[in-house]
């Protein structure tokens, strides 16, 4: 899998994205992280890459010229035109069902924004996607472009120790994960849930189910309605509803 993220800030990213587990699948070889300099393919003797907004208004807006002479670079070394993810507040907001399907892609292009953006005619040229990573307003695209590529290289094979790790965790299924322990037994005063102590796979299993339920309905009572729920689940969120109806 390889992720090529068009910036002015490589620097940033490459930084960010050697670090722990993705750097680790990166030096594997699982995954390739190629960060791109959109400032070298200015033509300008400056290097300048922005200019002002016609129509006048704050901030500066980065030309169309090296944005798209840069993918056109990498188009030409690749023998192929990639998608191309425009990180941009406007878009579509990421979430995990994208990053699964972002995560079959052999090759992924991260454009990064800076300043008030990039020139509207670049974009209508090049972008495949328009993607958020939520409704805020960053500085620039390397933040949410290494949120999006994190996630997405976290669900190619063998970048986890454990892929059944990615499997069952938040949002597998529209729920949130149950909670976690780990050693010591006890700590100030709290134990560890006797389930989790027993052995009992089975009975492990149904706790965990009934807390990610739960806790789906405290925290984001939205997922609930796409979740695929037995029937004793089920019931089990009736209960719940019930008795938090009760006190109200
Ligand atoms: N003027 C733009 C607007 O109002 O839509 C915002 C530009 S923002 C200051 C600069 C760059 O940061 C954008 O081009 C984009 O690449 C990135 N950016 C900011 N917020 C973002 C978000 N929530 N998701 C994805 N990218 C974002």
């Amino acid at each position: 899998m390889n992720y090529h993220i068009l910036t002015l800030f490589p620097e940033m990213v490459l930084q960010g994205l050697n670090t722990s587990i993705i750097g680790r699948a990166a030096e594997k070889g699982l995954i390739n992280i190629h960060a791109v300099n959109i400032r070298d393919y200015s033509v300008d003797k400056h290097r300048h890459v922005d200019d002002a907004p016609y129509g006048g208004g704050a901030g500066m807006v980065m030309q169309p010229g090296p944005v798209c002479c840069c993918y056109e670079a990498l188009c030409s070394t690749l023998g192929k035109r990639p998608r191309v993810l425009y990180m941009t507040p406007q878009g579509k907001v990421f979430n995990q069902s994208i990053a699964r399907e972002l995560a079959m892609e052999e090759d992924l292009v991260f454009l990064c924004g800076h300043y008030e953006g990039i020139d509207e005619r670049a974009l209508s040229m090049i972008v495949t996607d328009y993607m958020s990573i939520g409704d805020y307003v960053l500085t620039g695209g390397e933040l949410p472009a290494m949120v999006m590529v994190d996630c997405i290289a976290r669900l190619v094979p063998g970048v986890l120790n454990n892929d059944e790790s990615a499997e069952i965790e938040s949002f597998h299924d529209n729920l949130l994960e149950y909670p976690q322990y780990t050693r010591p037994e006890v700590y100030e005063g709290m134990r560890v849930p006797e389930v989790l102590l027993s052995g009992h796979h089975k009975n492990i299993e149904t706790w965990r189910r009934q807390e990610s339920i739960k806790r789906t309905l405290e925290r984001r009572p939205d997922l609930l309605e796409g979740a695929n729920l037995t029937k004793e689940e089920r019931e089990y969120l009736e209960r719940l509803l019930l008795s938090a109806g009760d006190n109200q």
